[in-house]
């Protein structure tokens, strides 16, 4: 249902910063735009066509919003066009984007919780929910409707909320794209593979997407137990 440009965790740099992108004709929709994401966006030519962007930012953490005043800075100096930053609290994105200099007339924040991307031929309703990922910031996951499926993106969370495992079990959520790490302790901000396993049942793991991964994530594991991995639209590793 939808891309990636980037599928681990802040320290897996081989993998890039986790980002997912919805392409619609001249609409493009980010997930998150963490350090590594703008070069890639760029190498790509992704948004060469592009002339409606909407960046949504789960939490403000380096490896989500690591590149996002350079794809400010683009949009307005190569692009020409404003992009829409959907996150529910504006004076933080504004404070952190001020503080590095990007001018607030170049970008446009939709601070709702609820918003509907709504264009000509692009209709895309989106509700952000508080996650459980650190204490110090607010975090969010995405649930997103699109194309007749609904969907839910974790952002950086280190539980499955209830009402995704319900949607999950009454088909109201077609698919979970949840952060997936490799190593358990206490107080991990992450979801270790194993307590994922423990949270879904077998027969609804096919529904499911480990992504955010880090180097300690073992893909064969988690695909043994009925998990799906998500990959990157191009290996970066083969690239020069
Ligand atoms: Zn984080
Ligand atoms: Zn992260």
């Amino acid at each position: 249902m939808i891309n990636f440009i980037g599928t681990g965790s802040a320290f897996n740099t081989q993998l890039g910063n986790n980002s997912a992108y919805i392409k619609k004709d001249s609409h493009f929709v980010l997930f998150d735009c963490g350090s590594t994401v703008f070069s890639r966006l760029v190498s790509l030519n992704l948004i060469d066509d592009v002339s409606d962007l909407n960046i949504i930012i789960t939490h403000t953490h380096p490896d989500h919003i690591g590149s996002l005043g350079e794809l400010i800075f683009y949009s307005h100096y190569i692009k020409n066009l404003i992009p829409k930053i959907l996150f529910p609290d504006k004076k933080l994105i504004d404070m952190i984007l001020g503080s590095m200099g990007v001018n607030n007339e170049f970008y446009r924040v939709i601070n709702s919780e609820n918003t509907v991307i709504n264009n000509s031929n692009f209709t895309m309703e989106v509700s952000f929910r508080k996650c459980s990922h650190v204490d110090s910031i607010p975090s969010y996951g995405i649930l997103f409707k699109l194309g007749g499926f609904t969907l839910y993106y974790s952002g950086d969370s280190n539980s499955v909320d209830t009402f995704v495992l319900e949607g999950l079990e009454k088909g109201s959520i077609d698919f979970l794209y949840q952060d997936t790490c490799g190593i358990d302790y206490d107080l991990n901000p992450h979801l270790y593979l194993g307590r994922l396993e423990k949270l879904i049942k077998p027969e609804l793991r096919h529904k499911v997407y480990c992504m955010h991964t880090d180097s300690q994530f073992n893909r064969d594991e988690a695909v043994k137990m009925g998990f799906n991995v998500v990959e990157a639209v191009i290996d970066f590793k083969s690239m020069p």
